[in-house]
């Protein structure tokens, strides 16, 4: 009979009680042994569920007090110079300083660089390296949570990050390979403990096997895996995800290890392959539940495709998530405000376990088929691609440009900001007094006109040239949209971790996307009608909405993405008909839906971009529109940039020291229309000096001809007060005049 295990389970609590407990440490409010409490509560309840749902192994080694990969660098005593200095007399706290620069003893010191955890919205500790990082083993903790495991009855399999992607994924040296003789020994070492702990199986996760990797990181894989093999008193299970193998294929199945982990739903292709490459002596574990979503598996599907192999195989085929559940809300059961209906359809973590536990039955001998799912639409990506190719403004950037800049007659340099004011604890409050009914619609949207009302007078007294409405109205760029869209819906207690103790609730798509009303009109229109300026239109763009949501399984998401565009669409021309000239659409997460395959970053981007250009294919020539990305790294997705045409794009820049501009004013090209860089970092409550933001514009000028600069600050001003927007602000608009008046 097939057997069950997961790659690795949430780790923040089915009500976010990690969460909690880390905020509250941090600030004082509860001791130590108060927060080991909470995590060791967690971890036996992940293991109790899994346990219950009768899988074959509990994992451990999957918790972490902020990051999985920070667990790693301490284990191997990756701990730069700087935190040494100062260093927290306990391991904990020295851990906290090493994820956010402090914890409550210890001094305060720059906390470890954060990233993307490869495509999620994850984000790790990139492991700081120097040239001869010393490497030195402390397993302890690990251990610990072992033995607790194994004294509460579970049949454990430990989780560590194999050593090629703990090397990939840090910084420093030139050549982190240069390393791996030194972090092997560690390794080594460290499988023969997690053997004397009576590990029967230990699972080793390579992800970067999914990527495409240099020929020099491909060929270390079999002597890393040589070594630890016959260091190895534990089986290994290599574990893979999050993309296909392909070209990997092969090397992975020749790897001298006794199981092979895949991600089926990412990598179906490869499912075949591994069956015909899977040796006598090794198991094959496949990742059949989505471990990124919150839909319910077609287990007839699996069944169906499964069956054979399960009898052959017997219990040498082994049934997964497909990744770790760390990227799935916890439990479904928390759920108390979703229709019954909706919910016979979502899996979250809990009842993720279930589903494989009902597939193992499923694939017994002699069981009868279960019920597939409907199709719901026949359409593929191919098919959008194609109906997307021709939709586009007529009108070449060039004709745009003269007819917007004869209706706008803006100055040089005009000045604008990237949407959002502060937000107030006014009107914070004023929200959830309307989302509980205490306040009737009628004196929620007064307030909200009277918050724009505010922003208006402001932006007028600091004489910015574009306005903007200042999104009073949103909570998040994302919800916001889903909320007025149909087709959405929207959960009390979906949260994944995004990093630390921060958490993202993320709307689902549950049907066919339609905009119902007008979203945005109302609050541009009023806030146009306070000002003879422009007042920028302010959009969330189609892929960050399908990006930043829980997509649907059963059609591509390119499908999804067209549905939304084309209500944006509706919203762009409403807009524009109410005298909105000037139109935003947000598109940060643009980058974030890339494929880790080069291979396949053409498809995504044909119809990424495709939906953007259609939410503005039928706007006037005189129409300007508008774009924002954060900042990211810019360069693998420029040529998207370009064709997405925006008149306008403003990026996030401040942060990066104007690095980026090299990729934007590229001499090879560069971003061929207007460009506005954030000319000063937001993030920090410093208001930044006239000079400095003076020097910051005539170095903007030396690599962007005057015609097209745009200044406005980074993104976020929501996050700030008042008192700081407002001297930036004048501050930025002060140093512009002077600029300009040199020009
Ligand atoms: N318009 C949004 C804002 O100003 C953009 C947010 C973002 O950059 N992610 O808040
Ligand atoms: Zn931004």
């Amino acid at each position: 009979m097939a057997k069950t295990h997961i790659l690795g389970y949430p780790r923040i609590g089915a009500h976010r009680e990690l969460k909690r407990a880390q905020e509250a440490y941090w600030k004082g409010d509860i001791d130590q042994q108060a927060l080991l409490a909470v995590g060791a509560q967690i971890r036996s309840q992940n293991w109790q569920a899994q346990q219950a749902a009768g899988l074959a192994l509990t994992t451990v080694g999957d918790f972490a007090w902020y990051d999985q990969v920070l667990n790693h660098s301490l284990m191997f005593g990756v701990i730069p110079e700087r935190f040494q200095n100062g260093a927290a007399d306990n391991r904990l706290d020295q851990y906290f300083r090493l994820a956010r620069g402090r914890a409550p003893s210890g001094e305060p010191v720059a906390a470890s660089a954060m990233t993307k955890w490869f495509d999620t919205n994850y984000h790790y500790l990139v492991p700081e390296f120097s040239e001869d990082q010393p490497f030195t083993l402390d397993a302890e903790w690990l251990l610990a949570e072992i033995k607790d495991a194994q004294s509460l009855g579970h049949n454990v399999k430990p989780v560590i990050i194999g050593p090629l992607t703990y090397l990939w994924l840090g910084r420093g040296v030139d050549n982190a390979l240069d390393l791996l003789p030194a972090l092997l020994a560690c390794y080594e070492q460290l499988l023969v403990q997690l053997a004397d702990a009576a590990a029967q199986w230990v699972q080793v996760d390579e992800p970067i096997l999914g990527l495409d990797l240099p020929a020099q990181w491909r060929d270390a894989f079999a002597l890393v895996y040589k070594t630890l093999a016959k260091a190895s008193g534990s089986k290994l299970l290599l574990a893979t995800y999050f993309s296909t193998l392909r070209e990997n294929l092969p090397l992975v199945f020749d790897l001298p290890v006794d199981g092979i982990h895949i991600d089926a739903v990412r990598g179906g292709e490869d499912l075949q392959p591994a069956f015909e490459a899977l040796r006598g002596d090794q198991i094959l574990s496949v990742g059949v539940i989505n471990g990124r979503n919150v839909w319910k598996t077609d287990l007839a599907q699996w069944q169906q495709a499964l069956k054979k192999e399960a009898e052959v195989l017997g219990d040498r085929l082994w049934i997964s998530a497909s990744c770790s559940l760390l990227h799935s809300p916890v439990d479904l059961e928390t759920e108390t405000g979703l229709s019954e209906e909706h919910k016979s359809k979502l899996a979250y973590s809990r009842q993720k376990l279930d589903e494989l536990q009902k597939l193992q039955s499923a694939l017994e001998p002699g069981v009868e088929p279960l019920a597939a799912f409907p199709q719901t639409d026949s359409r593929s990506e191919a098919d959008i691609r194609q109906q997307l190719e021709s939709t586009w403004r007529p009108q070449k950037f060039s004709e745009r440009v003269e007819a917007q800049r004869e209706r706008w007659q803006l100055p040089l340099l005009p000045t604008t900001t990237i949407g959002s004011f502060p937000q107030t604890d006014v009107l914070r409050q004023v929200r959830k007094q309307f989302r509980n009914s205490e306040i009737s619609q009628q004196d929620y949207h007064d307030h909200l006109r009277a918050e724009i009302t505010e922003a208006i007078r402001r932006q007028e007294i600091l004489g910015l040239d574009v306005l903007v409405h200042g999104e009073a109205e949103r909570n998040d760029m994302v919800e916001y949209f889903g909320e007025q869209l149909d087709g959405f819906i929207h959960t009390g207690n979906g949260w994944v971790q995004s990093y630390g103790s921060r958490c993202v609730k993320p709307p689902i798509i549950a049907g066919d996307i339609s905009r119902p009303n007008a979203m945005t009109v109302q609050w541009s229109e009023y806030a146009q009608s306070l000002s003879k300026r422009p007042v920028k239109g302010m959009l969330t763009g189609p892929v960050t909405i399908l990006n930043w949501s829980f997509p649907r399984e059963d059609i591509p998401r390119a499908v999804s993405c067209l549905q939304i565009a084309k209500a944006l669409r509706d919203e762009v021309r409403d807009l524009e008909a109410a005298g909105i000239g000037i139109i935003q659409i947000d598109e940060p997460a643009l980058r974030e839906g890339l494929p880790l395959r080069q291979a396949d970053h053409k498809a995504y981007f044909d119809w990424a971009v495709g939906c953007f250009r259609y939410t503005c294919s039928e706007v006037n020539t005189q129409t300007q529109i508008h774009t924002h990305m954060c900042y990211s790294n810019f360069n693998a997705i420029m040529d998207a940039i370009v064709a997405l045409d925006a008149d306008v794009i403003t990026i996030e820049s401040a942060r990066s020291d104007l690095r980026l501009l090299d990729v934007f004013a590229g001499e090879n090209g560069g971003y061929p229309n207007e460009i506005g860089p954030g000319i000063y970092d937001i993030h920090s409550p410093n208001v930044p000096e006239r000079e400095e933001l003076k020097e910051r514009l005539q170095q903007l000028l030396e690599v962007i001809p005057k015609e097209k600069l745009w200044v406005n600050p980074d993104c976020g001003l929501k996050t700030r007060n008042w008192a700081e927007v407002g001297s930036a602000l004048l501050n930025m608009v002060e140093a512009t005049r002077t600029v300009r008046s040199a020009l």
